[in-house]
C-alpha cells in the first residue's frame, strides 16, 4: 500500500509518537494548554509544512503522507495529530489551489519554515453547516484594501495563529459568489481574540472566538477572485476531509491496541478476559472495522494523489464520514472492554472516546457528509 519512503516516514513517526507524544498526551488533555514544545518539534520535523511542494521550500508530500502523519500521531493524541499538517487547511491548500503565483512565492516558504501556525475561520455564532449565511463582511476600500467587520467562533488555533484564513461576504445576499477568502496577518490592528471555548475533548488545541473590528487588510491578501471564496473553500474541505479520517483512524487503532493489551493482562474467573469468546468477538469487530477504515482511507488517498479529482467531493465525504464513525464505535467499545479501567483517566481510552466524537462534528458534520454522498448518488 505504501512506498518505501512512506513506510520509513511512518516508522519514524511511530517512534516520535511513542517517545515524544504518548508520554505527554494525558497532561495536554488535563491542562488544556497549547503544546508549544510539540509545535517546535513538529516544525523541525517538517510536519507543519507537509504538502508544501519542494519548489516552494517544502518537504513535498501528498495526501497519503499527510494521512500517515495524522494516523500515527492520532494513535496517542488527537491534539498532536491535529497540529501536524494543520497548516494544510489554513494556508497550504488554499494558497496552492486559490492563490496567484505571487501569493505562492510569498506564503508557501513562510509555511515551509515550520514556524507559523495558521487557522481557518468560517464558523460564526449563527453560521455552522450553512456557510452561506455568514455575516462577517469585507468592504472594499479604494483599490488596495478591504475593511473586515465580524465575528468567527470555534476557531482552532485562532488564539495562537500567525495567519487566519477568513471567509467574509464581499456582497450582500446568500449566493455562493457573495463570499471571498482573505489570508490575514493576526498582527493587523482590528483583530481581536475573544473567549476560549471549554470543550469535551481535543484539549490543548484551543478554540477561540475571533473578532474583526474595522480591520483594514491589503487587497492582495485575498485568495482567488472576489466572490470565489465559497467554491475554493469547498474544494479545500474536500481535499482536507480524508486527513480528519486519518486522525480518527489513529484514535481507533490506539484505543484498540490499549484495550487489547489490557484484556490480555486482566484476569477474571481465573482467565485473562481476552480469552472469553464474548470479548474476542468484540475485538474481532473492532479490528475488522479499523482495517476496513484503513483500506478505504488509503484507497481514497491513492485516487486523489493520482491527480484524478473527478470524485473529490464524494471521496472526501465517504472517507471522513465512515472512518470517523468507525473511530467513535471502536473507542467506545475499547472503554467497554476495559471496564472501570476504561472509564478511568489512568488510561487513554476515555480521552480517545471523547476526542473521537469531535471528528464526527467538525469540517462538516457527518449528517452533512451523508447529504453530500446522497446528493451525488441521486445525481449520478
Ligand atoms: C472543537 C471544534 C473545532 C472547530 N474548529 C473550527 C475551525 O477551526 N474553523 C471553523 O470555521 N469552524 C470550526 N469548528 C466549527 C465546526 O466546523 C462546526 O461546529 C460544524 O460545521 C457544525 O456547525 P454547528 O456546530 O453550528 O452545527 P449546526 O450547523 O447548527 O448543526 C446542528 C445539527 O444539525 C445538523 N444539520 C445542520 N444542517 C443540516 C442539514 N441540512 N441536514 C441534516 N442535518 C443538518 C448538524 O449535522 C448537527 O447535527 C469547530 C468546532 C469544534 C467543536
Amino acid at each position: 500500500m505504501f512506498t518505501e519512503e512512506q513506510k520509513s516516514f511512518r516508522d519514524m513517526l511511530r517512534k516520535v509518537t511513542e517517545k515524544e507524544v504518548a508520554p505527554i498526551a494525558s497532561r495536554i488533555d488535563e491542562t488544556d494548554e497549547f503544546p508549544y514544545e510539540l509545535a517546535e518539534l513538529f516544525g523541525e520535523l517538517g510536519l507543519l509544512s507537509l504538502w508544501v511542494p519542494e519548489e516552494y521550500g517544502g518537504a513535498g508530500g501528498d495526501l497519503t503522507t499527510v494521512c500517515i502523519a495524522k494516523e500515527e500521531l492520532g494513535r496517542a493524541s488527537l491534539t498532536a495529530s491535529a497540529l501536524a499538517a494543520n497548516n494544510s487547511i489554513g494556508l497550504i491548500l488554499p494558497v496552492l489551489h486559490m492563490g496567484t503565483e505571487e501569493q505562492k512565492q510569498k506564503y508557501l516558504p513562510i509555511s515551509a519554515s515550520g514556524k507559523v501556525i495558521t487557522a481557518i475561520g468560517m464558523t460564526e455564532p449563527g453560521t455552522g453547516s450553512d456557510v452561506r449565511s455568514m455575516k462577517t463582511f469585507a468592504k472594499r476600500q479604494g483599490n488596495d484594501s478591504y475593511v473586515i467587520n465580524g465575528q468567527k467562533s470555534w476557531i482552532t488555533w485562532g488564539g495562537v495563529a500567525d495567519y487566519v484564513l477568513v471567509f467574509a461576504k464581499t456582497s450582500e445576499g446568500t449566493s455562493s459568489d457573495s463570499i471571498s477568502a482573505f489570508l490575514v496577518d493576526t498582527k493587523t490592528p482590528g483583530f481581536r481574540v475573544g473567549r476560549k471555548e471549554r470543550k469535551m475533548g481535543r484539549n490543548g488545541a484551543p478554540n477561540h472566538e475571533l473578532f474583526f473590528e474595522d480591520m483594514v487588510v491589503p487587497a492582495d491578501c485575498m485568495l482567488g477572485e472576489e466572490g470565489t471564496g465559497f467554491k475554493g473553500c469547498m474544494k479545500i474541505l474536500d481535499l482536507n476531509r480524508p486527513t480528519v479520517a486519518g486522525s480518527s483512524l489513529g484514535l481507533a487503532q490506539g484505543a484498540l491496541d490499549t484495550a487489547l493489551a489490557f484484556a490480555k493482562e486482566r484476569v477474571q474467573f481465573g482467565r485473562a478476559v481476552s480469552q472469553f469468546q464474548g470479548m474476542q468477538f468484540k475485538f474481532a469487530d473492532m479490528h475488522m472495522k479499523t482495517e476496513a477504515a484503513r483500506a478505504l482511507l488509503y484507497s481514497v488517498c491513492a485516487e486523489i494523489d493520482s491527480g484524478d479529482h473527478s470524485r473529490l467531493a464524494m471521496l472526501g465525504a465517504v472517507s471522513k464520514c465512515y472512518v470517523t464513525d468507525v473511530a467513535m464505535e471502536v473507542t467506545t467499545e475499547a472503554v467497554q472492554a476495559m471496564g472501570s479501567a476504561g472509564y478511568s483517566k489512568e488510561y487513554p481510552v476515555e480521552r480517545m472516546m471523547r476526542d473521537a466524537k469531535l471528528n464526527q462534528i467538525l469540517e462538516g458534520t457527518n449528517e452533512i457528509q451523508r447529504m453530500i454522498i446522497g446528493r451525488n448518488l441521486a445525481a449520478a
